[in-house]
């Protein structure tokens, strides 16, 4: 429920109302209705009440994994969205101007869809009317947390919404307030950054065929641009893309006419699925890899873009954020039944060593993803080509790397 003050004392307080925070406060909420928590959740900007149906050719996609399915089924969010969800039906990864293309369908695996694409503002708007119907979550927006200080078991934390201040104790405070985080700044927690110096061009586009279900992973001399399915609207077939391309690339396409640009974009996809009728407002997002040194100390933990920020090629950011907060639920879970506080370090660190091998390993495929497909040097042009090939020699690989190039591979 939205709240014009918050009280003095939670046990969670969630920095954050983004994809991941909300979602977060949404499963915690569910998973331990029973211990009655009180949670409080700070978001800066007041919620959207953009009707999705007024603007949808404008906005960011998501590709989510079977496994990211299941969470968001288990904290009942999947119910309200699986009708805004466009199923990946096959995938198809290609090297532009170099023979090799792999694909994988679902019907070869035997499933009924291989991932699925969300659009951010339908899944944006689901959350924000969850938090504001709650009743066990408070919501505090717009509001901002402008000061963390750790006190004896818990954290004192200043709140402002416009020239009103207010003072909270919570036990346990989640940081999930994304790639920027001045909170993170203030408590001495470094990030670790690394710039690809490559910015992602995001676009919704129009094709005069319909996609029946494919997603597209090409890489191209200027980087990799995938192509993801949307769900039709006024029987536009509409898809999702997004194109990595270097800083100096990005400046040009951005100054390029709506015609101009199209003829870009239509050269490097090529014509699968026929011409590119309409394309939508560009929005650019720099890219690069920043981990977090400390995810947890007493009382806190970061979740999301704030723990890693990583590179969208494999579409693996909130994949991995979704299993980080299931991992953290479990563990918060286990150790109120065992007696702990939420914020103890014995509940933070059981979560951290369950999820590290996870993290690991997506941030490593993820930034040796960026690094091999971003270059035209000849080693790495002749790896994608007898990666490509192998993929379709190995059945097994073609499987797991598929899936994992289109951000649908872990938990799945
Ligand atoms: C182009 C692109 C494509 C992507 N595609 C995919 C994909 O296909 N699949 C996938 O899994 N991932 C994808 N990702 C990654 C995914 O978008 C991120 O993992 C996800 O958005 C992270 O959300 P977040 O909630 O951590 O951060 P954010 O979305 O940044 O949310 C942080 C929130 O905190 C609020 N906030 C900040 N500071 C404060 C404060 N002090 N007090 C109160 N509130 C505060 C902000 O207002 C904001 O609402 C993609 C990313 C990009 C850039």
């Amino acid at each position: 429920m939205i709240v014009k003050s918050p009280e003095n004392s939670y046990d969670i307080v969630i920095a954050g109302g983004g994809m991941v925070g909300a979602t977060f406060a949404i499963t915690v909420s569910k998973a331990l209705k029973k211990a009655g928590l009180k949670i409080l959740v700070v978001e800066a900007f007041e919620p959207s009440t953009v009707d999705p149906n007024a603007a949808s050719f404008d906005s960011r996609s998501t590709a989510l994994s079977f496994g990211s399915k299941e969470i968001l089924n288990d904290s009942s969010i999947w119910v309200e969205l699986s009708n805004k969800a466009e199923p990946i039906r096959e995938i198809v990864i290609s090297d532009k101007g170099r023979f090799g293309t792999a694909r994988i369908t679902c019907k070869e695996q035997n499933l009924e869809a291989l991932g699925y694409v969300v659009e951010n503002k339908d899944l944006g708007l689901i959350l924000n009317n969850r938090l504001t119907r709650s009743e066990s979550i408070h919501y505090f927006t717009p509001a901002t947390i402008r000061d963390a200080a750790p006190r004896k078991s818990g954290m004192n934390l200043k709140i402002s919404n416009g020239s009103d201040s207010h003072l909270v104790r919570s036990n346990l405070l989640v940081l999930a307030d994304g790639g920027k985080s001045p909170i993170c700044d203030q408590l001495g927690i470094v990030r670790v950054r690394q710039n690809y110096n490559q910015h992602a061009i995001v676009c919704n586009v129009a094709f005069e065929k319909a996609h029946r279900g494919m997603a597209f992973e090409r890489f191209t001399e200027t980087g990799p641009l995938a192509v993801l399915p949307l769900r039709n609207f006024k029987n536009e077939n509409r898809c999702s893309v997004v194109w990595s391309v270097n800083e100096q690339e990005s400046d040009k396409f951005l100054k390029l006419n709506q015609e101009a640009l199209l003829r870009e974009l239509q050269g490097q996809f090529g014509q699968r699925l026929g011409r590119i009728k309409k394309l939508g407002e560009l929005h650019c997002f720099p890219l690069g890899l920043s981990i977090a040194k400390e995810q947890i100390r007493p009382s806190i933990v970061l979740l999301g873009n704030v723990a890693h920020t990583l590179h969208p090629v494999a579409g693996q950011g909130m994949n991995l954020a979704l299993r980080d907060m299931e991992a953290l639920v479990k563990s918060i879970e286990k150790g109120i039944k065992e007696g702990s506080n939420c914020g103890e370090m014995r509940v933070l660190q059981r979560y951290l060593e369950n999820q590290s091998v996870d993290q690991h390993q997506v941030i490593t495929f993820t930034d040796n993803l960026v690094k091999l497909f971003s270059s035209n040097s000849m080693s790495k042009v002749m790896t994608r080509k007898l990666g490509l090939l192998s993929l379709e020699l190995f059945p097994g690989l073609k499987k797991s790397f598929a899936k994992q190039a289109m951000g649908i591979g872990w938990g799945g």
